[in-house]
């Protein structure tokens, strides 16, 4: 059996010796003679995995009881919707702060539900940076105020943790949670989808604080499965949750704890970012458009000197089992997305896949 080295931006690459141990345990889960796929929700050795993996959750990222730790569905982009209904404080107007591909789509979503203030736009520059914190526009009074840490399309990622003055700070981790050390109390609320760097897709997990959800005035339209509160009064079990993407995001926790937690992943993903970079910015033939202090260490666009030439890279990429390099239709070229599960070994082998494809075509 052969692992190809996957660069996919999600769903994506997940840790071998968790794809191993789901494996193993597939057919007899905790010698119950069936899958963890086929017990209820319900039962007590299903509630003890959600409330490990919460547990390790909490561990991973030293997340207090004062957050609620809600594992939900509908992806990210439910959540584009939740926000503005379930956080109203009375003022009727939300800040955006706008980054990308991702921050303009939670914008687009939430101005169905209450009015969106941009306080800061980086499209003028091609979305080449984020917003610096002095032009993030706060003389207002807003319900929250939204961003979008790393912008997983475009490469984009904020060197910093915007200064909201008091107001609370919405944030959407879903391509860098679990990546580099967070201090989650800086944070009224965190969201991410788990298909990037936590598990399977199905599963979007939401991180509160319960003094905001105390606050706020959850639309009365809103479906109970959609409040926060009522999600979190359910520990997430309203209704049959995703169980096997609740189980397997368990087994990655776990596996995160054992590789020394996410202060031993940054480093680790810090050199793998650095060694893509350091390639792409000397190479004089591979280029990365993003100012080197708010670039991805997660997603790497790269484009190559002539388009042209870009369906034999990916071949040839193809034939080396490094997949998934194409970059989204909206930036085009190429995109390397190096999150957790993907190991220094993929992103030594992509970079002498470059060299090689340099030498050919120049
Ligand atoms: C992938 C992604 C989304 C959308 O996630 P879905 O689970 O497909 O809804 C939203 N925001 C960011 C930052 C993402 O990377």
């Amino acid at each position: 059996m052969s692992r190809a080295f996957n660069f996919c931006a999600g769903p994506a690459s997940l840790p071998t010796a968790v794809l191993e141990r789901a494996q193993q345990e597939l057919l007899d889960w905790n010698a119950l003679g069936v899958s963890v796929m086929e017990i209820s929700h319900r039962s007590a050795p299903f509630i003890e995995v959600a409330e490990a993996a919460e547990h390790n959750l909490r561990r991973l990222l030293n997340i207090s009881q004062d957050y609620a730790v809600l594992f939900m569905q509908g992806g990210a982009t439910a959540q584009f919707s939740f926000i503005p209904l379930n956080l109203q404080r009375g003022f009727g107007r939300a800040a955006y702060i706008d980054s990308g591909h991702w921050s303009s789509q939670a914008i687009e979503v939430a101005r169905k539900f209450t009015d969106v203030e941009v306080i800061a736009s980086t499209q003028g520059q091609g979305y080449s940076r984020a917003p610096y914190q002095e032009e993030l526009d706060l003389s207002s009074k807003f319900d929250y105020v939204h961003y979008t840490p790393n912008e997983t399309i475009g490469g984009v990622e904020f060197d910093y943790i915007p200064d909201t003055q008091g107001m609370p700070l919405v944030a959407d981790f879903s391509s860098s949670i679990l990546s580099s050390a967070l201090d989650v109390s800086k944070f009224d609320l965190i969201y991410a989808g788990a298909q990037k760097n936590i598990g399977p897709s199905g599963l979007c997990l939401v991180i509160v604080k319960r003094a905001l959800l105390e606050s706020t005035t959850a639309s009365g339209y809103l479906p109970e499965v959609f409040n926060y509160r009522a999600v979190d009064q359910a520990s997430s079990m309203l209704n049959t949750p995703p169980t096997f993407a609740w189980y397997l995001s368990g087994l990655v926790f776990e596996w995160l704890l054992a590789q020394g937690g996410v202060t031993a992943m940054e480093a680790i993903n810090a050199a793998k970012a650095k060694k893509l970079y350091s390639y792409i910015d000397q190479s004089e033939f591979y280029r990365n458009p993003i100012e080197v202090h708010h670039r991805s260490k997660m997603n790497i666009p790269f484009t190559l000197p002539d388009k042209a030439l870009e369906t034999a890279f990916l071949d040839g990429a193809n034939k080396r089992n490094l997949l998934n390099l194409k970059g989204h239709r909206s930036v085009g070229g190429m995109r390397a997305s190096l999150y957790n599960a993907v190991p220094e070994e993929a992103v030594d082998a992509l970079v002498e896949y470059m060299q090689q494809f340099k030498q050919q075509h120049i």
